[in-house]
C-alpha cells in the first residue's frame, strides 16, 4: 500500500522505513503535520499514517476521502485528534497502536516524580556552574508517601507496580478496576478521596469529555497543600491556568508535564531560535518546581520498534481483510 507518513521525524524513517519493506508497503515521509492546509499532500495515497498532533477533523477527513484515502493509521495509542464519526461516514477505517510500551510511559512518569522530588533538574545546572550548595534541593522519602493514580489501564497499573517497589501507599481511581493494579497493592477509592489524600497525583486516563480539565481550580483546592501533580496522559486533562494559579499560591508544590494543552504548535520542533509566544507555556517554564518534557514519555527504542511493527501490521490487515483488531470507532 502507498502510505503518506505525516509529521515524520528522522526516528520515524529509522524505525518505519526498514520495517515497511518487509511488509511490502511503500512509505512517503512528509514533515508537515496533517491539517486542512496540508491535506493536499495525501492525494492519491490509500493510507495516511499520523501522530498525536495531526488534526483529523471532519474537513480533513472529507478531503482525504475525496482524494482516495481509505485508511488512517495512528502511530500512537490516543485517538482524540480524529473525528471518528466523520471517518465512519466517509468509509475510512481508523487503526491505532493500543499498546506499544506502557513501560516507557510509566517509567517516564516515575522519572518526572523522582527528578522533581530530588531537584535533579536544578542540581544538574548548579554543579555545572561550580555551585555545590544544597539549599533548595531538599526532597522527601518516597517510602510511605501516598500516590494517587488516576486511570489504571496499562500505563497506570505499571506506575502502581513501580511505586509499590518504593513502599508507597497507592490509591487508585478508574471507572473500572484493573486486577493488575490491585495486585500492585493499590486501593481503589473515589476520585475526591484520592485527590484529598495523595502527596503525588499521576494522571493516566485518556482525554475524554469526562476527563477534560479534571485537574481544575475546584479540584486543586481539595488537594493537600504542596501536592505534586504529574501529567503524561493528554494536556487538556489539566487546566493550565488553574495549575499556574496553584503553583503561584503554593497549593501545588511540584508539577511534571510531558503533555500540554496547547502543545501542537511547539512540541516535537526545535524552536530554540524563536520566541515562545504562548504565555502560559513560557510562564510554566519559569517555575523552579516545574519540569516540562516535550511529549517524550513514549520515546524509547523498544516502543518505536513496537509502534512500527503494529502500524504496518494494521495496514496489512486492512488491505487484506478490510478489518483490523486495532480498529477504532467501528
Ligand atoms: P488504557 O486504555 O490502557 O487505560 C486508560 C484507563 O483510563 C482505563 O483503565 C480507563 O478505564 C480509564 N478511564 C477512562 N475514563 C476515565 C475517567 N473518567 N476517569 C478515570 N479513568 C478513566 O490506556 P494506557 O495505555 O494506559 O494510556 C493512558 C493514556 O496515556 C492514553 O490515553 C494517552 O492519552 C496517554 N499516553 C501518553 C503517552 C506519552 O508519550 N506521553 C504515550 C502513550 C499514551
Amino acid at each position: 500500500m502507498r502510505v503518506a507518513v505525516f509529521s515524520s521525524k528522522p526516528h520515524d524513517k529509522e524505525f518505519l522505513g526498514p520495517a515497511a519493506a518487509r511488509f511490502g508497503h511503500e512509505l512517503t515521509f512528509l514533515e508537515p503535520r496533517l491539517t486542512s492546509e496540508t491535506v493536499q499532500l495525501a492525494r492519491g495515497y490509500a493510507g495516511v499514517c499520523v501522530f498525536v498532533n495531526d488534526r483529523l477533523d471532519a474537513n480533513v477527513i472529507e478531503q482525504l476521502a475525496a482524494h482516495g484515502t481509505k485508511f488512517i493509521a495512528l502511530r500512537c495509542a490516543g485517538f482524540n485528534n480524529v473525528d471518528l464519526p466523520a471517518a465512519q461516514k466517509c468509509g475510512i477505517a481508523v487503526v491505532r497502536v493500543p499498546a506499544y510500551s506502557p513501560h516507557a510511559v510509566a517509567e517516564h512518569a516515575v522519572a518526572l516524580i523522582m527528578a522533581l522530588n530530588r531537584n535533579i533538574h536544578r542540581a544538574y545546572n548548579r554543579v555545572r556552574e561550580g555551585n555545590f550548595a544544597l539549599h533548595g534541593l531538599m526532597g522527601f522519602d518516597m517510602h510511605g508517601r501516598t500516590v494517587g493514580v488516576v486511570g489504571t489501564g496499562k500505563i497506570g497499573a505499571i506506575v502502581a507496580k513501580i511505586l509499590n517497589g518504593f513502599d508507597c501507599r497507592i490509591l487508585a481511581y478508574d471507572v473500572q478496576q484493573n486486577p493488575d493494579c490491585l495486585a500492585a497493592g493499590a486501593t481503589y477509592v473515589e476520585l475526591p478521596t484520592l485527590l484529598e489524600q495523595s502527596d503525588i497525583i499521576s494522571l493516566h486516563c485518556p482525554l475524554l469529555p469526562s476527563t477534560r480539565h479534571l485537574i481544575n481550580s475546584s479540584t486543586i483546592a481539595t488537594m493537600k497543600r504542596g501536592v505534586m501533580i504529574i501529567n503524561t496522559s493528554r494536556g487538556a486533562v489539566v487546566d493550565t491556568s488553574a495549575v499556574i494559579a496553584g503553583l503561584k499560591s503554593g497549593q501545588i508544590g511540584h508539577l511534571g508535564l510531558d503533555v500540554y494543552e496547547e502543545e501542537s504548535d511547539y512540541f516535537f520542533e526545535d524552536l530554540s531560535d524563536t520566541v515562545i509566544a504562548d504565555d502560559q507555556l513560557a510562564r510554566l517554564m519559569t517555575f523552579p518546581n516545574v519540569l516540562v518534557t516535550g511529549h517524550q514519555a513514549f520515546f524509547t527504542a523498544d516502543a518505536l520498534t513496537s509502534i512500527a511493527q503494529t502500524t504496518l501490521q494494521n495496514l496489512s490487515d486492512l488491505e487484506a481483510n478490510g478489518v483490523s483488531a486495532n480498529q477504532v470507532g467501528r
